[in-house]
């Protein structure tokens, strides 16, 4: 999956479904620039939900 590639610190963001609570990886998502970021997935594929909200935001909130 990963490449030696490691000038940026990349650990993909996690993203955790609002309606399941399922946790998913970000999707990696090439910029013009060709500078990565991460997105949420754009469907749970468990229950179809569209809604994410990002693991950190997701943890502190909770808790
Ligand atoms: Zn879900």
């Amino acid at each position: 999956m990963f490449s030696a590639v490691s000038h940026s610190p990349d650990l993909p963001d996690r993203y955790v479904c609002e309606r399941c609570h399922a946790v998913y990886a970000g999707t990696v998502v090439r910029d013009d620039d060709d500078t990565r970021h991460f997105e949420a997935p754009s469907e749970c594929a468990a229950c179809g939900s569209t809604a994410f909200v990002a693991f950190e935001q997701y943890v502190h909130a909770d808790v």
